[in-house]
């Protein structure tokens, strides 16, 4: 993957990891708030609830004192008797203070006091709550039925003081108000007397105005802890007050206010430990996938680098993994061999049934390959074969079985070319050595020849001298003998030349007129020539410049060329056997260097293909008698001259030898 586009994707990774990391934070704290904020509105509910009843006991509580205030008013008693029942009434009733009874004019009658307290009124006197007395009973007349005043302070002798609240309820008989009937309530008595018993250790019970302001309370006050707090009116005739009850929690600051707040915390705590830990095996994941693919690029580098052939098969013989060496090795693509079965793209036709068997024997087991390998022929897309080498093993998984086979496969034909080029080499070594020693033969023949070709140089020209002295039979017999002695010259000069040859030294040079070289092997070409009826034709044009050559050779070179083209015309039978002797100039080369180019044509049968490639071949021949040295020879005199020799098919039928020499430059 290219490096940009990594780099992009890793910050796109991220940021999702962000968004996902934001978003579970955010989940996580509305889930707290939430079960906080349902925790909260529980506990709130739990304190309206509970001020509700407190209402109501404490409405009740006010009835119930009435009925009981009014069973005092109701019996006939002497003062006596009224003092021991209100007195009793009192001691039942630790709310009330006091109770008076009081005349029309509100004029005290009778009076009892609590046990339960100092005498309420000793401070200040009872004169100083009159008012409000007045108050409550005003309104009882009115309403001919119980009322209350407005609660009212009462200092008291310890310098505290005490909130209290008067009850008036009005005397009638047969109509008439005769009286009053009064009774004190301590208003932080009544809180405790009436609602403190059900009321719970962290709740705070208390009569406030509606102003907010407390005038008395009951219970722990619990400042700076969380308070839930709910109030009710409680409307009483000619008295309004507000019940307030304040509730807390036990700690502050309250982390796991219940089970369902911690839950989601623990639950939270969970989801991030899941979350980090995902993210973890993430990053771990990332990096082995990294760590993969560069294994991977490793991979595919080393097998691209290599130049062995892989092919990799299944248990069916399907063909599973083909490496680029091999795919270029047998030109085809990886599409067209990968699942293909037997037969195989790159098997030989000829040889498919071959190889089938050998596949079936492999996949069956029975056999298991050299480790060395083995020897095959593929056949390349474009047809031809090559010759490889097979170094097959079993293909193991990673749970130890075998799931196929794979195969190293090399292209040995550079291989087998080399191994041609060296026997081949071997063999022109071979014949080297017998040239050698054909070569010695010939210095030692050229030796032992010398002497006897001396001997009849010197009879002829004895036997010459003899006949000048009888000059009757003269002159055709002076002329053979003429060519007898120059013959055994020539043979002599042959001789020495190849002598030298062997002997490989400086061959002597001189500058030769082309048409000396040919008119010195004509004679004896036209001998042969006459003998087997052929036409020998000469093109020498005129005015060509000599050419610097080693002569006696050239000269053989001639003849040698010129014996074989009428040989082959011979044995093929030619009917009008022609040979034809052409010296022509050819251009200047570039190094200004001009050379004069012989070729000997006939008009015989060719030399077949399979003929030619082992023309120049030492040995060589397809006659019974033949030596197979003259072409090779021929060859070696003319690259001596830093020529070539060449052939080539003639028109319309038979052979052209060409070589060239170079001109004597003035
Ligand atoms: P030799 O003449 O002893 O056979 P050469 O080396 O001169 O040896 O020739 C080798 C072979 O080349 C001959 O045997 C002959 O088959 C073939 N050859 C040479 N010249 C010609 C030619 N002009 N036409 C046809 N075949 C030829």
């Amino acid at each position: 993957m290219p490096s940009g586009l990594r780099r992009l994707s890793n910050w796109r990774r991220w940021g999702l990891w962000a968004l996902l990391g934001v978003l579970v934070v955010g989940m996580l704290a509305t889930l707290v708030y939430l079960a906080a904020r349902y925790e909260a509105s529980v506990a709130q509910a739990h304190v309206e609830r509970d001020v509700a009843d407190a209402l109501s006991d404490m409405r009740a509580a006010l009835t119930r004192n009435v009925q009981e205030l009014q069973a005092l008013q109701s019996g006939q008693h002497n003062p006596q008797q009224w003092r021991s029942e209100a007195e009793a009434l009192l001691r039942r009733h630790r709310e009330w203070v006091s109770i008076e009874r009081r005349g029309p004019g509100l004029q005290v009658l009778e009076a009892a006091e609590t046990p339960y307290r100092a005498p309420v009124f000793a401070k200040m006197g009872r004169a100083n709550s009159l008012p409000d007395v007045q108050q409550a009973c005003v309104t009882a007349r009115r309403l001919s039925s119980p009322a209350y005043s407005r609660s009212h302070f009462e200092p008291q002798s310890d310098g505290l003081g005490l909130e209290l609240m008067e009850l008036c309820l009005p005397e009638v008989q047969v109509g008439r108000l005769t009286g009053f009937l009064v009774a004190t309530y301590s208003l932080s008595d009544l809180l405790a007397t009436q609602i403190g018993p059900q009321m719970g250790r962290t709740q705070e019970i208390s009569f406030t105005e509606a102003d907010g302001t407390r005038l008395a309370m009951y219970g722990l006050a619990r400042r700076g802890s969380k308070v839930f707090t709910a109030q009710q009116l409680l409307d009483l005739p000619g008295l309004t007050m507000v019940l307030r009850l304040d509730s807390w929690r036990r700690t502050e600051p309250d982390l796991f206010p219940n089970v369902l707040t911690a839950l989601v915390t623990l639950m939270s705590i969970a989801l991030v430990t899941v979350l980090f830990m995902l993210a973890h095996d993430t990053r771990r994941r990332l990096r082995v996938e990294q760590d993969l693919a560069d294994a991977l690029a490793f991979r595919k580098a080393m097998e691209d680098s290599l130049v062995t052939g892989l092919r990799a098969r299944d248990l069916q013989g399907r063909t599973t993994y083909v490496n680029p060496a091999f795919c270029q090795m047998v030109g085809f693509s990886q599409e067209e061999l990968l699942g293909r079965g037997a037969p195989a793209p790159y098997w030989p036709p000829e040889r498919a049934q071959e190889y089938g068997k050998r596949q079936a024997v492999r996949l069956t087991g029975g056999h298991r390959p050299p480790r060395e390998g083995f020897e095959s022929v593929f056949m390349r897309k474009d047809g031809t074969r090559f010759p490889v080498l097979i170094i097959e093993a079993p293909l193991i998984n990673a749970q130890g079985l075998q799931t196929g086979w794979m195969s190293a496969v090399l292209d040995i034909s550079e291989q087998r070319r080399v191994e041609e080029l060296s026997r081949a080499s071997q063999e022109r070594l071979q014949a080297t050595a017998r040239l050698a020693t054909v070569g010695e033969m010939a210095s030692l023949l050229s030796h032992e020849l010398n002497q006897p070709l001396a001997a009849i140089a010197s009879y002829a020209s004895g036997s010459m001298n003899l006949l000048q002295q009888a000059p009757a039979c003269a002159p055709d017999l002076q002329v053979a003998m003429r060519g007898i002695s120059e013959q055994a010259d020539r043979a002599g000069r042959v001789i020495r030349s190849v002598h030298d040859f062997v002997r490989r030294r400086d061959q002597a040079r001189e500058p030769v007129s082309a048409g000396a070289l040919i008119d010195a092997v004509l004679p004896l070409v036209n001998l042969q020539a006459r003998k087997l009826g052929v036409e020998v034709e000469v093109r020498v044009p005129q005015g060509l410049p000599p050419v610097l050559c080693d002569r006696t050779m050239v000269e053989q070179v001639l003849l040698n060329l010129a014996r074989n083209a009428m040989q082959a015309m011979d044995e093929a039978r030619i009917p009008e056997p022609e040979l034809v002797l052409q010296v022509r100039a050819t251009p200047a080369t570039e190094a200004g260097r001009r050379w004069l180019e012989f070729s000997v044509m006939d008009c015989g049968p060719g030399i077949p293909p399979e003929i030619q490639r082992q023309l120049f071949t030492p040995f060589f021949t397809t006659k019974a008698e033949g030596m197979g040295l003259g072409l090779s020879l021929c060859r070696t005199v003319v690259e001596q001259h830093g020529s070539q020799l060449v052939f080539e098919p003639n028109q319309p039928q038979g052979t052209i030898f060409r070589f060239t020499l170079p001109v004597q430059e003035l």
